[in-house]
């Protein structure tokens, strides 16, 4: 992105912008691509983040990176749930001793002091942006996720004094009416028993509290796309809150992906007719329960007919090193899918030849969906995910729920129903609609998403 409007370049050397993201694909995306938006608007870029899911310094020469010793080893990204809402608690406290020395060598270098404008980090990380803040730093937050799904964090006392969490079995599928339009099912909670509930609950008072001790807020979202609960947002917490997304259009995401982008896929989309293929990813996290879910929706797959480019992560089945495809299902779909282990995602959702994503509804994958006018098929797995696919199905009508047990019949229906169906060419036509919005939102100087920018960089610039 060229620079525009409002940039920090001066005559004197530039201003310059500290990043923690969380070490998570889905985190360190709109970080780094927030970074390429500040430093198209001439900020200096230092980088700090966890050896663990470290991004690779050599695709960003222009920025500065600082590993911080996170106590954890190997790099795997294979956690299941609870282990990973835990694992954020431990790297903050792992990270809070050796960012406090790293943060200081930075500050006492030569101009160090003067040149911080301040600390953007994940608004997970709050023990490290009290680090910054007692060296002086002013920080500011930013959340990956929607604006909806932090109002569910704000509002998770609320949710807990009137009785709707811990959720009851019985209850699921009881309005949240103090939450439109969430049901009680889609509600973010890890678990029902008390210890789950109880690292429910501190996750999220913690990350409201860093948002609302920060300088300002963050959010990879758009006005038109969440236009209510970003007024509510801004209601709820009292600081500068900035909807700057879709981010991924503005810096593209490809150079910070941990993992090897098979760039094949796009070649064999070439050859595929327009609208017809179903791409199938769950992100980087979620998992299947089993072998038995795994061969589940291959034969759904495989039966629906239709031409599929589906991502397989080794590590996609849980408890087991290499996921299997039943016997059969390759000669089933011969010369109509492809499999491959990481894709170019935002490339391949903005190909011609794609007609549908059946996705586990990370905000990423889920924004990256809308912004291509590609209606979804969802089967969100934990935290956030439940609430986005409530957006999708209910709110944005742009796809479809896919509840309860995996089965192959049910699973065939809905494919069919996405891309094969009148409705399902009605979604994709909403779908379109939200891409036209997206579009809109970052066209031009007087655009929402822009302006926005802009008043982030003024704000950083005053800080
Ligand atoms: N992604 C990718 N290739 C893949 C699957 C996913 O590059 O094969 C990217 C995707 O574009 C998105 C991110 O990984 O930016 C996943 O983030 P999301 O929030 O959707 O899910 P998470 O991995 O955090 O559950």
């Amino acid at each position: 992105m060229a620079p525009e409007g409002n940039t920090a370049s001066t005559s004197g050397p530039s201003r310059r912008v500290l990043l923690f993201p969380l070490p998570y694909q889905g985190h360190i995306n709109p970080m780094l691509q927030l970074a390429g938006l500040l430093s198209a608007r001439g900020f200096a870029i230092t980088v700090f983040h966890a050896v663990f899911n470290a991004p690779d310094p050599s695709r960003h020469p222009a920025y500065d990176f600082v590993p911080v010793p996170d106590g954890m080893s190997g790099g795997s990204t294979d956690m299941a749930v609870k282990v990973n809402v835990e694992h954020i608690f431990t790297v903050n406290s792992s990270c809070e001793a050796p960012f406090r020395e790293s943060l200081a060598a930075l500050l006492e270098a030569p101009g160090g002091r003067d040149n911080v404008a301040c600390l953007v980090a994940d608004a997970q990380l709050l023990t490290l942006m009290d680090v910054a803040r007692q060296q002086g730093v002013p920080t500011l937050a930013l959340r990956t996720g929607s604006a909806a799904c932090f109002r569910n964090f704000t509002a998770y006392p609320m949710l807990c004094h009137k009785g709707y969490l811990p959720a009851q079995e019985s209850q699921l599928d009881e309005p949240v009416a103090e939450l439109p339009p969430y049901r009680v099912r889609d509600l973010m909670a890890i678990g029902r028993s008390h210890q789950e509930h109880e690292l429910m609950r501190k996750l999220m008072s913690r990350a409201v509290e860093a948002v609302r001790t920060s300088s300002g807020f963050i959010l990879n979202t758009f006005d038109a796309l969440e236009t209510d609960d970003l007024m509510a947002t801004r209601r709820d917490v009292a600081v500068p809150v900035f909807d700057i997304g879709p981010l991924h259009k503005f810096s593209p995401a490809a150079s910070s992906s941990l993992l090897q982008q098979d760039r094949g896929c796009l070649e064999w989309l070439d050859a595929q007719a327009p609208a017809s293929v179903l791409y199938i990813s769950f992100g980087s996290l979620a998992s299947m329960r089993g072998a038995a879910d795994l061969a589940e929706s291959a034969w759904g797959i495989a039966n629906s007919g239709q031409p599929f480019l589906w991502v397989l992560r080794s590590d996609l089945v849980s408890g087991v090193t290499q996921a299997t495809l039943p016997d059969g299902f390759d000669a089933a779909t011969r010369d109509r899918g492809m499999i491959v282990s990481w894709a170019p995602q935002e490339e391949v959702l903005e190909h011609a030849a794609v007609g549908g994503f059946w996705t586990h509804c990370g905000w990423n994958s889920t924004l990256e969906s809308v912004c291509a006018g590609v209606p979804m098929l969802c089967r969100p797995c934990f935290g956030d995910q439940m609430g986005n696919a409530r957006y999708i199905d209910h709110v944005w009508r742009a796809g479809i729920a896919l509840d309860g047990e995996l089965e192959r019949g049910k699973l065939e229906a809905a494919i069919r129903r996405l891309m094969q169906s009148k409705e399902g060419q009605e979604m994709r036509e909403r779908a379109q609609e939200l891409r036209r919005k997206a579009a809109e939102a970052i066209s031009d100087a007087g655009s929402s998403s822009r302006l926005n920018i802009d008043q982030l960089v003024n704000h950083i610039l005053s800080l």
